[in-house]
């Protein structure tokens, strides 16, 4: 039998919408069809074929599935899945790739089972090589560097910002790929009794901001959110927390920077009362500035910061607030 050739992506587009992650799966994606001389097939779940076709044509999908039920709102677990083994089955992939996010992590071992195939998780790179394909991790919060090569056919999750997207490409749209209807399924088995949308986009508003602003476990108290907050605001910032002040309920869990947060890349990252853990650094430091203020000159986040202030917050989040509220007078 021949070897697939297609890469197929699975996004969440239920915000009617390509996210940032998306964009970075196509990109590899297109990356990855180049070299197997393939197709990269796109199904965006939550969202109508026909409307993403233009903006997934130029961030390089050649096809996009309409499957019925794509465009369910609300996700569930057994429909969606049961959509993404037909889009399988239409689109014939080499491998298939989801976001490392609550929706890859849930459907992607389910599909992975489905259609048979080996699963790689939280993957930061994946090339061809040869007739295999390279799955690149790391563990241990960044300390080891973990390579699974894998022959046959795969689905992986790509830890958000691990690659830039590309510009959008002025191409034509991306065709339709008609995804046959299942015979009807037995009843459902997972029903949701309710459903809380907690500062859903919180993630998403992260990963694209230009300028975050986190607090970790020196800042000492939630009221001293309060100041984070102001500087967040004066500097038109998203406010993000380390896993110690999320663990202490000062900031909500989908505004963790980290290795089990969210991932971020903004141009400046100011890390106030932060101590730069591995676990830490392995969701910023890909940041373009690192500006850290910590009161303890031998902090590990000196290390990855391009400017750094030895001080204590309590005395440096004052004066900066002033100097930006004099700069805008
Ligand atoms: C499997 C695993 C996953 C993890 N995932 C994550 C993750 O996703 N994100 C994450 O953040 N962590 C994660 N962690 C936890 C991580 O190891 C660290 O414990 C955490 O990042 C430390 O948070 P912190 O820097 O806020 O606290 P600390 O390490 O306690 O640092 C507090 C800092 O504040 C400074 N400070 C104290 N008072 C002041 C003051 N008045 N002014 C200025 N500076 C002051 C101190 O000098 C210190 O450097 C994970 C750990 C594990 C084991």
């Amino acid at each position: 039998m021949a070897i697939a050739r297609n890469v197929l992506v699975v996004c969440d587009a239920s915000r009617g919408h390509l996210t940032a992650s998306a964009r970075e799966l196509l990109t590899l994606a297109r990356s990855l069809a180049d070299a197997l001389a393939g197709n990269v097939d796109l199904l965006a779940l939550g969202a109508a074929a026909p409307n993403i076709v233009a903006d997934a044509g130029a961030a390089g999908a050649d096809q996009v599935c309409a499957a019925d039920g794509a465009d369910r709102q609300g996700y569930h677990p057994e429909a969606f899945a049961a959509i993404t083994l037909r889009a399988c089955e239409a689109a014939t992939p080499r491998i298939v790739l989801f976001a490392h996010d609550a929706l890859g992590l849930d459907l992607a071992p389910r599909v992975a089972f489905g259609i048979g195939a080996r699963w790689a998780t939280n993957c930061i790179g994946i090339a061809v090589e040869g007739d295999a394909l390279r799955c690149e991790r790391t563990e241990v919060g960044g300390k080891l560097q973990v390579v699974e090569v894998i022959d046959g056919q795969a689905v992986a999750t790509l830890r958000p910002k691990s690659i830039d997207a590309r510009a959008p490409q002025s191409r034509r749209d991306a065709r339709v790929l008609a995804v046959p209807a299942a015979p009807p399924q037995a009843a459902e088995g997972v029903v949701f009794v309710e459903r809380r949308m907690e500062d859903g986009g919180a993630a998403e508003e992260l990963e694209q901001a230009a300028i975050v602003v986190t607090g970790g476990l020196g800042m000492g108290s939630p009221g001293a959110f309060a100041k984070l907050r102001e500087l967040a605001e004066a500097l038109g910032a998203s406010l993000a927390g380390s896993k110690q002040a999320v663990d202490r309920g000062w900031i909500p869990a989908n505004r963790q920077v980290g290795l089990t947060g969210t991932t971020v890349a903004p141009k400046v990252y100011v890390a106030v009362a932060v101590s730069g853990a591995l676990q830490h650094m392995a969701g910023c430091q890909k940041s373009r500035t690192i500006v850290a203020i910590n009161s303890d000159p031998a902090a590990p986040i000196f290390r990855f910061a391009r400017y750094g202030i030895v001080a204590k917050w309590e005395e440096v989040l004052p004066e900066l607030l002033a100097q930006l509220s004099a700069a805008r007078a």
